[in-house]
């Protein structure tokens, strides 16, 4: 699903996507003339591969993830939040949810198997 900028407005409107076998439902909202704010909840089972055996195995999820995108290069120094820059003023929510899921799947990861390990050797030492 794509948007332009301009056209989104003040009031919040509802967000649904799908991609594969992820859910994806929550609002977005202008909240300034160049900003807007994005509140969704990605829910669904993703291909991780874990940091420890490299194997893929599918991990459920079920995150709330709040984002700012702004029209143009963003400005404002002083906010800690992380913008997303939107360069040319079209929305892509679809490869926003896609940059969500690829950073989730980026972050450290063990599957069932290499959890277990870790816990019988904390057991045992
Ligand atoms: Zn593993």
């Amino acid at each position: 699903m794509k948007i332009e900028f301009n056209k989104i407005s003040r009031l919040e409107q509802n967000l649904v996507l799908k991609q594969g076998l992820i859910k994806v439902d929550g609002t977005f909202c202008r909240v300034s003339n160049n900003l807007l704010k994005v509140q969704v909840h990605i829910d669904g089972n993703i291909k991780i591969i874990c940091s420890r055996c490299n194997e893929e195995y599918k991990e459920l999820i079920n995150e709330e993830v709040d984002l700012l995108i702004s029209n143009g290069i963003y400005k404002d120094d002083n906010s800690k939040d992380a913008v997303i820059e939107c360069i040319n003023g079209i929305i892509d929510f679809d490869e926003l949810i896609k940059d969500e899921i690829s950073s989730i799947q980026s972050d450290y990861h063990m599957c069932t198997k290499c959890t277990d390990i870790n816990s019988i050797y904390e057991k045992e030492f």
